[in-house]
């Protein structure tokens, strides 16, 4: 018989289980405040205009819309996204440099299948996007981690990153990051990207929350500062439906034969019908309207979630004070492990990530990652002024 060992392919050794779906496993009681999941709010989705949606493909488009279809995707849809970016962000991205993925979280996969030997170096920001470290372990690479600070990436440890390991791959979320919250400052994408132009370096920039702004700054993407270099990642998740698994990657002209095939191996195209719905949809109901509503209503969490955290937490723990997304970041004083503030929290049905997971070497790591998307005010308050007087007990404030 196969022992385990030989059992399972050499790929999987080092991909890490997502800790996150273990703790939500604690948390579905109905009693646990929980800042710990990472979804969007389902009291926003646009139910009666997808079932709309829905039936118009079928009453106009029959069978063909049950049909398979072209790898690259839906050809409109491509174009729609084109220019979206051309509106919000001002950059020039033809739809032949658009493909439509199943979700972002595939295009993480696509890309480091067509470019990633095992032992090659890749980079990331620390605290990272776990879905990406996990979909990244696959190929193994060697994991080059650079410091997130709370305005962006540490300059001058990225330059000794790239210029000892030179690097493949640089991944990136810019804007209101999962898990911190954090966005990298106009001021730190300038930096950034001119230590980008001094290596060889690919950046890969995913940006699902960018349209969830609810202050600050209109942030620049790496895009405009390093267009022959920057590989995007968008994704219908979190300004739609996470549930259609529709996402796209945008990449200069040299990536795209690759990735086309890559995505062909992979699953022949995305999910054709939910394509031509997310373009009803798109073509039917206002999505501006739709992604303000969901901006007031995190926009009104996130303000709770800050002020609950003025008046309940140490003064000693920092926390980011996102301009949109979903997360919030706390950073405990230094040797406080977070799992031990977790342990405490949920016997007192309060539930958050402790960071662990979010850093490539496992460390007993002492942040939390709050998400206050889905727990309306009064909740965030409660939970907030649970997880303080924890808090202040353990630090002794
Ligand atoms: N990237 C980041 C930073 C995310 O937070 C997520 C969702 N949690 C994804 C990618 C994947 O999103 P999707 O596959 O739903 O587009």
């Amino acid at each position: 018989m196969l022992q385990p060992d030989s059992l399972f392919s050499d790929r999987m050794a080092d991909v890490p289980k997502s800790f996150i779906r273990e703790i939500l496993k604690t948390t579905v009681s109905p009693e646990v405040i929980s800042f710990a999941g990472g979804l969007p709010n389902r009291e926003l989705f646009p139910i009666q205009e997808v079932r709309q949606a829905a039936v118009g493909v079928l009453d106009a488009y029959g069978a063909e819309a049950l049909q398979y279809a072209t790898s690259e995707g839906l050809y409109e849809l491509r174009q729609w996204i084109s220019q979206r970016y051309r509106s919000q962000q001002q950059l020039d991205i033809h739809p032949d440099n658009i493909i439509i993925t199943t979700g972002s979280q595939q295009g993480l996969d696509l890309i480091a299948k067509i470019l990633i030997n095992e032992g090659d170096s890749l980079g990331l920001e620390e605290p990272g996007y776990l879905g990406a470290i996990q979909a990244f372990a696959l190929y193994r690479p060697s994991f080059r981690p650079v410091p997130l600070h709370f305005d962006g990436l540490d300059v001058q440890a990225l330059a000794r990153s790239l210029d000892r390991f030179q690097p493949k791959l640089f991944y990136t979320v810019p804007s209101f990051q999962n898990p911190s919250g954090i966005s990298h400052s106009n001021a730190n994408r300038d930096a950034v990207a001119e230590v980008f132009r001094n290596s060889c370096t690919l950046l890969i920039e995913d940006n699902p929350y960018g349209e969830i702004r609810f202050s600050g700054e209109q942030l620049r993407s790496y895009a405009a500062r390093l267009p022959d270099r920057t590989v995007l990642l968008g994704s219908f998740s979190k300004i739609f439906v996470p549930g259609f698994r529709i996402g796209w990657i945008a990449a200069p002209d040299r990536l795209m034969e690759k990735l086309t095939v890559a995505k062909q191996a992979a699953d022949l195209h995305t999910n054709y019908f939910a394509q031509r719905v997310l373009l009803q949809y798109l073509q039917t109901s206002s999505i501006d309207e739709h992604i303000t509503r969901i901006r007031d209503v995190y926009a009104r969490q996130k303000q709770a979630m800050t002020a609950a955290i003025a008046r309940e937490f140490p003064a000693s723990v920092r926390c980011s004070n996102p301009d949109g997304g979903m997360f919030l970041w706390a950073v405990l004083p230094d040797g406080i492990p977070a799992r031990e503030v977790f342990d405490a929290a949920i016997k007192e049905n309060v539930a958050f990530v402790p960071g662990d997971p979010f850093y490539v070497d496992g460390r007993a790591a002492s942040t939390m990652r709050l998400n206050f998307s889905c727990v309306d005010e009064d909740g965030i308050a409660e939970g907030i002024a649970r997880l303080g007087t924890i808090l202040r007990t353990r630090i002794g404030e």
